[in-house]
């Protein structure tokens, strides 16, 4: 049950530009997250109208440009270019709430903070990300940044990760990818590609032997892109290992533990010594999350694929790494998914039908070697969704640049701002039930009937 006696006394707030103001409890939008989500999407609502009450709950000082963490772990970026304040980030018109959201009652329209104050609204979002397990692996939280191990999914340890690359000329060279979903699903091997292609430009790649266990069957989600990746994985010497999850690392004697099927099926963990281990962890929906009434048998946000409102809460809409979609989890998805939850929050706040539909876009820029990408674009069911008619499968260098320049740009001067360049919503009729819904959506405030 979620928490009833917080107060419903005005929270104390300041304005992006920090202006204190007294604000009431009850707000047209409660946006619980100020990452790439809940910033693109308060900035796609100011976009169609300036009138909406709308503030942003959002504990932390900083806002990250994450897709730039691998590029900080192959000494491309500085951990520093991937920075900016939270108060420039949010758009000025929003109230910030530095706080934490811990319950949502969805029943009663509130929403709880650490700082003990209740929120009221009219209408949700929800986009407080992922959370990335550590714990999962046994040693692992207290191992990094020490004895060469390391993981570009922590920002403070993206510089060791380069560090390393840049010190190892011979040994044993260990990469992992965990269960699938995670965020960006491609990162981890872009870690593999960007420190291979750095020691054959060394020429130390030859007394390297290079390993990338992935805990899954397949190097890449969407086939088509699987013959090219796999060219880069021989031509880098790489020993690709499936169905190998990373369990355990002892940092002590540099030893990683891997779960693997033997070929009886039968479960065995093997032992492997390492000089280098770049390791990523499990990935699961936040514990307030998993444990709301929001959340799907998985925990994640329970939305309906294209529409991106809740398959029972008529008023709560989610979007970014939380939501229950099968999209990748990528910024890429949130440029496409911020106007279409903009537009169906509006037309549920009037009243009307929502036809704003998200195709599932999502992209990954493979960055097989420095000064190349691999731009994978594709939406739901891998459907191939290029940007520009090219063959998507081919190393290009002017992804590169969009990879080094154009998407940082894209990220913190429209994204984030709400200028929406190819990011039209597609729409469709009113009446119609798209083929892939999952379930039915529920019929109109299922969340009064419920209370
Ligand atoms: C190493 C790496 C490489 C990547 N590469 C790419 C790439 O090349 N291309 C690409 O498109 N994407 C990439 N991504 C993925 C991309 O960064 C994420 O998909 C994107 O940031 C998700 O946005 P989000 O708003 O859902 O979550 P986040 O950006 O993580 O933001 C979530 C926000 O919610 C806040 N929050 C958390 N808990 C709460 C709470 N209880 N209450 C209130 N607020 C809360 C957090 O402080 C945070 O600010 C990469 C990610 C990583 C880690």
């Amino acid at each position: 049950m979620p928490e009833t006696k917080h107060s419903l006394s005005q929270p104390s707030v300041e304005t992006a530009n920090h202006k204190k103001i007294s604000p009431s409890s009850r707000y047209d939008v409660v946006i619980i997250g100020g990452g790439a989500a809940g910033t693109a999407c308060a900035s796609s609502l100011l976009k169609r109208t300036k009138q909406l009450r709308i503030v942003i709950v959002e504990p932390s000082e900083h806002h990250y440009y994450q897709p730039g963490w691998t590029l900080v772990g192959a000494g491309v970026f500085t951990q520093a270019q991937t920075i900016h304040k939270t108060a420039d980030s949010l758009p000025k018109q929003v109230t910030w709430i530095k706080a934490e959201a811990t319950t949502i009652d969805p029943y009663q329209r509130l929403v709880s903070l650490s700082n003990k104050e209740q929120l009221n609204y009219q209408t949700l979002v929800v986009c407080p990300g992922l959370s990335l397990n550590w714990q999962a692996i046994k040693g692992l939280p207290e191992a990094l940044g020490q004895q060469g191990i390391t993981s570009n999914y922590h920002l403070d340890f993206a510089p060791y990760t380069w560090q390393q690359v840049k010190s190892l000329s011979k040994g044993k060279a260990i990469f992992t990818q965990p269960t699938m979903p995670i965020k960006c699903a491609g990162a981890p091997q872009k870690a593999v590609y960007l420190s291979c292609d750095y020691w054959r430009q060394q020429q130390h790649l030859a007394q390297i032997d290079v390993e990338f266990h992935i805990a899954g069957a397949a190097l890449f989600g969407v086939s088509t892109f699987v013959p090219a990746l796999q060219r880069y994985i021989e031509r880098y010497g790489v020993n690709l290992l499936y169905n190998s999850n990373l369990i355990e690392v002892d940092v002590n004697t540099q030893t990683a533990y891997f779960s693997q099927t033997s070929a009886d099926g039968q479960m065995e963990t093997i032992g492997k010594p390492f000089d280098f281990l770049h390791a990523v962890p499990p990935q699961q929906a936040p514990a307030f999350i998993r444990s709301s009434p929001l959340s799907n048998a998985a925990g994640w946000v329970d939305v309906d694929p294209y529409t991106l409102r809740h398959n029972q809460f008529d008023d709560i809409f989610s979007l970014g790494d939380v939501a229950s979609t099968s999209n990748a989890k990528t910024a890429a998805a949130i440029r496409k998914q911020a106007p279409v939850v903009a537009e169906n929050l509006l037309a549920f706040l009037k009243g009307h039908s929502l036809t704003a539909c998200y195709d599932g876009y999502g992209a990954c820029p493979l960055t097989v070697e420095h000064g190349k990408v691999i731009l994978a674009e594709f939406g739901y069911d891998g459907k191939l969704l290029p940007t520009l008619p090219l063959n998507p499968t081919i190393a290009r260098r002017s992804y590169w640049q969009l990879k080094t320049h154009g998407l940082p740009f894209m990220y913190w001067k429209m994204l984030l701002k709400g200028h929406e360049w190819l990011a039209k919503p597609k729409q469709r009729p009113a009446e119609a039930t798209p083929k892939h819904q999952t379930q039915p959506s529920a019929p109109s405030h299922s969340n009064k009937q419920q209370s």
